[in-house]
């Protein structure tokens, strides 16, 4: 199938309040304006580099998503132009986000990436921690950043019971704080488990394969 074909599949499952970040992570420009031209507006990507580049080279109304494990020495090169940070695992990182969100001069869109899976190779803050970050004194003092919401990675596996239970487990913290801290996004479900994601409270997703086919490398 092609990708504009794909993409009409995909958006056909998804409800309306779910947005779609097409996750062209690999691939090359002209395979992400096969996705531009079919109307999509969010790419996500999670090397800092190769989406700087791609932003460069592509229009400007691209929403670009950072989606991977962030180098704080790298987040000078997004600060200009990304539109949300999806993986974001300490105060230190929002510490930078915040120093090179203010010389540009601009608020950036923060997720808290929290550890739902049962796997040791995946990042991100326990339910403590994230409770700790929103009401410590120093987080509240970053004035340019804002935190819209948390993003979680389920275990890799068919087991719908155990996704079920590791998204469930993020909504439940999400609907805790939603009102409280005004959040208003909960980033979970990739190509694999997507459906399932949406099914428990997600209200995006990140999905890369089922729009682009197969990655040559997995990272
Ligand atoms: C690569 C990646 C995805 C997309 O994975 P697919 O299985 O290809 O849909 C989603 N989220 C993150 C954080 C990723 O790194």
């Amino acid at each position: 199938m092609s990708i504009a074909k794909n993409l009409i599949e995909i958006k056909s499952q998804l409800l309306e309040n779910v947005t779609l970040v097409a996750v062209s992570k690999t691939k090359p420009v002209s395979e992400l304006m096969e996705a531009y031209e079919a109307g999509q507006r969010v790419f996500g990507e999670n090397k800092i580099q190769e989406m700087t580049s791609k932003f460069e080279e592509m229009p400007k109304d691209i929403q670009w998503h950072m989606i991977g494990h962030i180098q704080s020495n790298k987040v000078k090169y997004m600060a200009p132009f990304v539109s949300l940070i999806h993986a974001v695992d300490s105060l230190k990182l929002l510490k930078e986000i915040n120093k090179q969100a203010l010389k540009n001069n601009r608020v950036i869109s923060c997720l808290l990436q929290v550890k739902i899976a049962d796997e040791e190779s995946k990042f991100g803050l326990s339910e403590d921690d994230v409770l700790q970050l929103l009401v410590s004194e120093e987080f509240n003092s970053l004035q340019n950043i804002k935190i819209e919401g948390l993003m979680g990675m389920a275990t890799f596996t068919n087991d719908e019971a155990q996704l079920i239970q590791e998204f469930q487990k993020l909504n439940t913290l999400y609907a805790t704080l939603k009102n409280k801290y005004n959040l208003s996004t909960l980033s979970m479900g990739m190509s694999g488990d997507y459906p399932i994601a949406i099914s428990n409270g997600s209200n995006m997703v990140r999905v890369g394969s089922a729009i682009f086919g197969k990655r040559n490398y997995s990272i």
